[in-house]
């Protein structure tokens, strides 16, 4: 069975990803958190920077998330800036709201938005791997919902019912069809077919 370690000290992460690989892949929480400066101008360089740093000092495979939200009428407030925006604001409900009055304010024609999330399976200097995954939807009217974190309370899922609930009222959808859960399943389809890293 492989076993990774997960180059973050979000908590909220370690637990989607333990329900998200249920079993079949493990995910260990980090003894520790690193400081990584997050300089990548994609998610991509963001994730392999923070599991080459968790690789380099713990010396085991390792598993690193990068992801974000992506707002299609303000698209560089966020991006790979996502945990940064806002950093005098203390907490989440704060920063959503922030975005709603923006929203507000500029009354933009769109309030299309999407989430990525970049995965990156780092083994050695030589081998690692990446995976991504989508989910788009649009920036609700209101803060609702209390599972989940982050802009889960604002961001409406494109879904079939269409009944206007954001991902924070969702975790049962979310854990399936999430940004994090569709790069997570083509991650373990590969690791799954892959003969040399079968878990
Ligand atoms: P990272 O830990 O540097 O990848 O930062 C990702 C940031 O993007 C988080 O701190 C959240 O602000 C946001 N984010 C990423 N994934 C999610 C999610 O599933 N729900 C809500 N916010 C998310």
């Amino acid at each position: 069975m492989k076993t990774f370690l997960l180059a973050s000290g979000n908590k909220h992460k370690a637990e989607e990803f333990k329900e998200l690989f249920h079993g079949q892949l493990i995910v260990n929480a980090s003894p520790g958190t690193l400081e990584v400066d997050e300089t990548g101008k994609t998610f991509t360089e963001n994730a392999l920077l923070k599991a080459k740093a968790y690789f380099e000092v713990y010396k085991v495979p390792t598993l690193a998330d990068d992801s974000g939200l992506i707002l299609d009428a303000f698209p560089e407030l966020l991006g790979v800036r996502s945990a940064r925006f806002e950093p005098e604001l203390k907490d989440y409900s704060q920063k959503c709201d922030r975005i709603l009055d923006l929203y507000r304010e500029k009354n933009p024609p769109t309030r299309n938005a999407y989430f990525v999330c970049v995965l990156c399976f780092y083994f050695s200097q030589e081998e690692y791997y990446f995976f991504e995954g989508r989910v788009h939807g649009t920036i609700g009217e209101k803060i609702s919902g209390v599972d989940g974190f982050g802009y889960d309370p604002i961001f409406i899922p494109e879904r079939k019912e269409n009944d206007g609930a954001t991902l924070a009222e969702l975790p049962v959808w979310k854990n399936e069809f999430s940004h994090r859960a569709k790069a997570s399943r083509t991650a373990l389809a590969f690791f799954q077919q892959s003969k040399d890293l079968s878990v």
